[in-house]
């Protein structure tokens, strides 16, 4: 019930929060939730606190870092005195057994690969948790008044922070993406969602099963998040089951955005400061300061995906940063004999199995056929292409897939001017 409680009072926070109506008032209202945050936060993260001076905490001296950083300075940062290590060991263990029970502390511990390949580890707090769902309900979730919410949420791992939101409200079943396609369509044609939340690609298959009438289900909103939504798949999917997609911008590093009932994506900046470092005068890299963060702050923190800001004020009078899309993170799906495999499951095992290198590529070249190319010292490269074997072909495995042609590749030089997906799929087409 504590839980419980906890989400309503952040609800009505949202609820009662002052509106934005312009950019000053957003800067403004940054500036006020900065401030609290380092003294409420930063100051509890040993790494933050070399930047207090007197009673003023410096933000421009603080250091932009990445996942790499972050990582490193684990013990550091998070303000809870964990260490990297023990919540690796608790975070691989649950997710090796798929029992989700990753709770150290009563903190809950996730991994995460991402775009570099190197493993990540975050911790969310019970309060973060609460803040996180209250977020959700409000921004992506279509309130349904009296009746309970059946939400179907198509996932690499149960993060307890999901099965969490359970209430009279909603009700969650979860799907394990790790399982073939056809027996996750069957139950989801079992469970009768009014809800469907899923990556873009399960959701293309969704909508082509519900096409072929395998499945035949009713959802009343569609969440398309983790991947970038294309526009041609977006259509069809809100085309085959007749009802908007609502596009919600969540990665391990928080809950970014949520696209607006006209469809445009607008980033959480009365939560997050986005600082941009820019491509070309439209794309940027998001650079991300999470003010409501607690257990693990989120500090000028660089974004592996790339946005395209959108120039025109949205319809809907929000005056949240408009993004026109994400482009990174546009990950392409290897197939072999019409079998399909998501990158984001190929880098999530391939890091459960080693966390010796960051660095590598996959191409499909063929039906069956794989050309690999890791960053490593040549005296790991033997050791490292057993490992990547062991890992794909357990992987494979769970889709019946058999007899892949390995090539591997000991090429750093090209990976590193290679600032293109690590997964894809090249000439082959199924
Ligand atoms: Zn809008």
């Amino acid at each position: 019930m504590r839980f419980k409680l906890k989400i309503i009072y952040y609800w009505l926070q949202i609820q009662f929060a002052p509106k934005l109506r312009s950019r000053e008032a957003i800067e403004a209202f940054q500036v006020k939730k900065m401030n609290r945050f380092a003294f409420k936060t930063l100051i509890k993260s040993k790494f933050y606190q070399p930047y207090f001076i007197g009673n003023k905490f410096n933000w421009t001296t603080v250091p932009q870092i990445s996942k790499t950083e972050f990582m490193a300075e684990f013990n550091q940062i998070n303000t809870l005195g964990i260490d990297l290590n023990e919540a690796m060991k608790v975070a691989i263990d649950s997710e090796k057994l798929r029992n989700f029970k990753n709770d150290l502390n009563g903190v809950t511990v996730g991994l995460s690969t991402g775009t570099s390949g190197k493993r990540g580890l975050f911790l969310v707090s019970e309060n973060e948790k609460a803040n996180w769902v209250a977020l959700v309900i409000s921004r992506v979730i279509k309130p349904r008044l009296f009746r309970k919410q059946k939400i179907a949420f198509f996932l690499r791992a149960n993060s307890n922070l999901y099965s969490s939101v359970e209430s009279s409200l909603f009700e969650f079943k979860y799907f394990d993406i790790f399982k073939p396609i056809q027996e996750l369509l069957e139950s989801l044609n079992h469970y009768q969602p009014n809800i469907l939340a899923s990556q873009p690609s399960i959701l293309m298959d969704i909508a082509l099963a519900q096409k072929n009438r395998t499945i035949h289900i009713s959802p009343i909103q569609i969440i398309s998040f983790a991947e970038v939504l294309h526009k041609s798949d977006k259509d069809i999917i809100s085309s085959i089951f007749n009802t908007k997609i609502t596009e919600a911008y969540q990665c391990t590093e928080g809950f970014l955005g949520a696209s607006c009932k006209h469809g445009t994506m607008h980033l959480n900046e009365d939560f997050i400061r986005v600082d941009k470092e820019w491509i070309d005068e439209n794309k940027f890299y998001p650079i991300i300061t999470d003010f409501s963060r607690s257990s693990q702050p989120v500090v000028k923190y660089k974004l592996n995906d790339v946005l395209e800001i959108k120039n025109e004020a949205c319809p809907c009078g929000s005056k949240l940063l408009a993004i026109e899309k994400i482009i990174g993170r546009d990950d392409d799906i290897l197939i072999f004999d019409g079998i399909k495999v998501y990158p984001d499951l190929i880098a999530r095992k391939i890091a459960l199995h080693t966390d010796s290198f960051q660095l590598y590529t996959i191409e499909q070249t063929g039906s069956k056929e794989l050309h690999i190319n890791i960053a490593c010292n040549e005296a790991d490269f033997e050791n490292n292409t057993t490992l990547f074997k062991n890992a794909l072909n357990d992987l494979f495995k769970d889709f019946g897939i058999t007899e892949i042609d390995y090539h591997f590749d000991n090429n750093i030089a090209s990976i590193k001017g290679n600032k293109t997906r690590k997964i894809k799929r090249l000439s082959y087409e199924n």
